[in-house]
């Protein structure tokens, strides 16, 4: 019997994080599954396909992997195991293993049946359809664009989410009686789509992650739902443009409002407020509104108006006599 690298299946370093091994599975799973090839391909794919499982059958759970991991430390891939130790030259571990099982029929090979046999048929025992073991559902990553606005009012969003929820036909336990969950493709979940109501707080910083309990994917059994992060984007609109955690925006004047300074208006992502324009600014100038901008994670941007000056569309006779007035004082006695 030929000791398995399981590590070597999954493409993982023996330092792998139980996510990283979980991660790594379900890629090769999907990318494996049977019913994805055809004629000799599908007999390759389910091969290894098997393997990817079985890897993860012992990868995927504390108790075996730690056990893997004793007996791995004289073991390489491909090296006779389970024979006469004498013969097996430098190495020194005896396997007292249970009796052989045969799990032929689940896909197992005989190393992973005489190694982990017994514990696998109890785990499986332990509860036959649904409900016998409680885990807390996934938690999903998801993203949110927010104008603006939203950003720093706050905004309730619906959004459409796709969650892993636990197989229906082998409850999440991606083994049914006869072997390979074919349903989920013994990855032990399948993809739900749900619409949620999410109420975005005021003032969060473009790149907060957000954490919303219970939103992620359902729970195992009676295990409670996981958890949604999500992270929130800010996109960029015609009014506003975003330099950092600083917004820039146009502010148009008159030249009488140019030339004489003005008090007005101006409208800003926190509500409109009051501008006093000093006497004599030029185009192209910058006001700067402290703590108008976005919100960062340690305090507020700055907003900066930069000015433009501008006619109005049209303009009366009146005016335009003016106008002439001011030429005639910069140049005077000139003929036009
Ligand atoms: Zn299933």
């Amino acid at each position: 019997m030929k000791y398995i690298d399981y590590y070597e299946v999954l493409k993982v370093p023996k330092t792998a994080s139980g996510k990283e091994i979980k991660q790594a599975y379900r890629k090769l799973a999907r990318e494996h599954h049977p019913d994805l090839h055809q004629g000799e391909a599908k007999a390759r794919a389910e091969e290894k396909f098997k393997l990817i499982n079985e890897a993860y059958e012992v990868l995927g759970d504390e108790e075996k992997r730690a056990k893997y991991d004793r007996l791995g430390m004289n073991w390489q891939a491909g090296d006779e195991f389970g024979a006469n130790p004498s013969n097996m030259g430098g190495h020194a571990y005896t396997y007292q293993g249970p009796a052989d099982f045969d799990l032929g029929s689940f896909g197992f090979s005989d190393f992973f049946s005489r190694l982990f046999g017994e514990d696998f048929m109890h785990s499986r025992q332990g509860g036959g359809q649904a409900g016998r073991t409680k885990h807390k559902g996934e938690d999903i990553d998801a993203e949110i664009s927010l104008t603006v606005e939203e950003l720093i009012q706050g905004v309730e969003k619906e959004l459409h989410l796709s969650a892993p929820a636990p197989c229906t036909a082998c409850a999440g336990q991606r083994f049914t009686q006869r072997g390979v969950c074919r349903t989920c493709g013994g990855t032990g979940f399948i993809d739900e789509t749900k619409t949620v109501k999410v109420k975005i707080p005021a003032k969060l910083h473009p790149g907060a992650s957000l954490r919303l309990r219970g939103l992620g994917g359902k729970g195992y059994g009676d295990g409670p739902a996981g958890d949604l992060y999500l992270r929130i984007r800010v996109a960029p609109n015609a009014a506003w443009q975003i330099k950092g955690s600083d917004l820039e925006a146009e502010l148009m004047l008159y030249p009488d409002q140019a030339v004489l300074g003005d008090k007005i208006q101006v409208p800003t992502p926190y509500g409109s407020v009051q501008l006093k324009i000093q006497p004599g600014v030029h185009a192209g100038q910058r006001l700067r509104l402290r703590e108008k901008g976005l919100p960062k994670e340690n305090g507020v941007g700055d907003l900066y108006l930069r000015m433009r000056i501008d006619i109005a569309k049209t303009q009366t006779e009146a005016e335009k006599e003016l106008y002439r007035k001011i030429r005639e004082l910069r140049n005077p006695g000139r003929v036009y």
